[in-house]
């Protein structure tokens, strides 16, 4: 059961019912489910979360849905690996990798729609839709598909193959539009007044963005019920950071964990980094940027949460910085060479922006730190295709094989010599 009870204003906190809307009719701040806590700590404890299903739907109780209507391909309940390896070349102890690409559309997406997909049926929505920047795209078209929905998702046009194909194969329709991701989005919120369609980040928004608590809790739950120290997140409008903060936050209301001292870093791409820039001008007034990066998940350029983002940022003395799209290819390249995950290119950020922490000493050596690992790299093949090491092409012999391997140490080697060189 849900102990949703309201949709309450973020701004001046007016209350409305629990309808598909999302901004306020008075001041036009977005809307927010609220919950009935003292209802939700009587039913919930760490015993009846143990019981649930291996998925986001173990924390049903605190998310503002019905799970008997679940549209459910177990997103959720992804690994939370020691990260030793990589540890030790960035100098941390306790370094934990939250690897979200093992979701059913390889990317975190998957726990903030299948709680719109609920919600949505459960309004009686015949059609799921969306604006993305790609990942999720293909969760709403797999999971419209696994309900049975019809479904439209809307996406800018430069995107990668990769995600293009991972929508297209579900018998989605699938709409490219000629602009950036902030001009879909606009255009999908005039669409949302039109079409009786529940666009899940539009007018399903409150319900969508509390499916991101559910990394929170997930975490904590497997760090045997305590928040860590430290979480590096990457952000493109700002809610995934900001809700996986209201989740450690609810886990304490409920008694569940002990206090939150968790500082909360954000990661940008300097190509599309409004978020950061106004945190580096102490101010809260997000200027829009036009986004150019190898980041295109992450590619908002006027971030519907980032004011909030600030916020929490300055509340848990969190980092918040960019990194070059140089950086992060060398971040997809030492999370894969180092731990065995290959993450797209959102993953590059946070690696890229974990490594420069540790580096400056805001991560201390000891912290529990927790990184969160939002999308695969299948999908984002063309960041590094012409940066890896090409095969060696032999012929089916052991003499073909040996002299291509012989060819490749002296070819290494040189590399070596030329760099000695040039540094001497
Ligand atoms: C959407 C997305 C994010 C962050 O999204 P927010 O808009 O900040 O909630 C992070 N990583 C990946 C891979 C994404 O697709
Ligand atoms: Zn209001």
């Amino acid at each position: 059961m849900s102990f949703a009870n309201a949709l309450r204003c973020r701004e001046c906190k007016r209350e409305y019912p629990l309808d598909p809307i999302y901004v306020c009719d008075f001041c036009f701040g977005p809307l927010e489910v609220a919950y009935d806590y003292d209802a939700m700590r009587e039913a919930v404890s760490r015993d009846s979360i143990e019981r649930g299903p291996l998925s986001v739907w173990r924390y049903a109780d605190l998310l503002p849905c019905d799970a008997d209507l679940a549209v459910d391909i177990q997103a959720g309940y992804t690994p939370l690996l020691k990260a030793d390896r990589l540890g030790t070349e960035l100098g941390l102890r306790n370094l934990y990798i939250k690897n979200d690409c093992t979701n059913p559309t390889w990317s975190f997406k998957d726990r903030v729609v299948t709680v719109a997909a609920t919600k949505a049926r459960e309004f009686g929505f015949k059609t799921l839709a969306c604006a993305s920047t790609g990942n999720l795209a293909n969760s709403v078209a797999a999971h419209a598909a696994r309900a049975g929905l019809d479904s439209f998702v809307f996406i800018p046009s430069d995107l990668e193959q990769g995600k293009i194909v991972a929508s297209s194969i579900y018998d989605v329709t699938l709409v490219s539009i000629n602009g950036n991701y902030d001009e879909v989005n606009r255009l999908c919120s005039e669409l949302a007044g039109k079409y009786p369609w529940a666009f899940v980040n539009v007018n399903m928004r409150p319900y969508y963005a509390e499916g991101s608590k559910t990394l929170a809790y997930e975490v904590a739950e497997q760090l045997g019920w305590r928040a860590p120290d430290h979480c590096v997140v990457p952000m493109a409008s700002g809610s995934l950071y900001v809700k996986i903060w209201k989740g450690f936050q609810e886990l304490a209301k409920l008694h569940l964990i002990d206090g939150v001292q968790t500082k909360m870093s954000g990661v940008q791409a300097q190509g599309c980094s409004p978020i950061v820039t106004a945190w580096e001008a102490g101010t809260n007034a997000i200027r829009p940027v036009r986004p150019s990066t190898i980041a295109k998940s992450l590619a908002i350029g006027n971030p519907a949460d980032g004011y909030y983002a600030l916020g929490v940022m300055a509340e848990t003395c969190g980092a918040c910085l960019a990194v070059s799209d140089a950086e992060v290819i060398q971040g997809m390249k030492l999370l894969a060479r180092t731990e065995g995950i290959f993450a797209e290119t959102a993953g590059g950020v946070t690696i890229a922006g974990l490594k420069r922490m540790a580096e400056s000493g805001h991560i201390r050596p000891d912290e529990v730190t927790v990184v969160f690992i939002t999308g695969a790299g299948l999908k984002t093949v063309e960041a590094v295709i012409d940066e890896l090491e090409p095969p060696l092409t032999v012929e089916p012999t052991m003499a073909s094989f040996e002299e291509a391997l012989g060819e490749r140490a002296i070819g290494e080697r040189n590399d070596v010599a030329a760099q000695e060189a040039r540094s001497a």
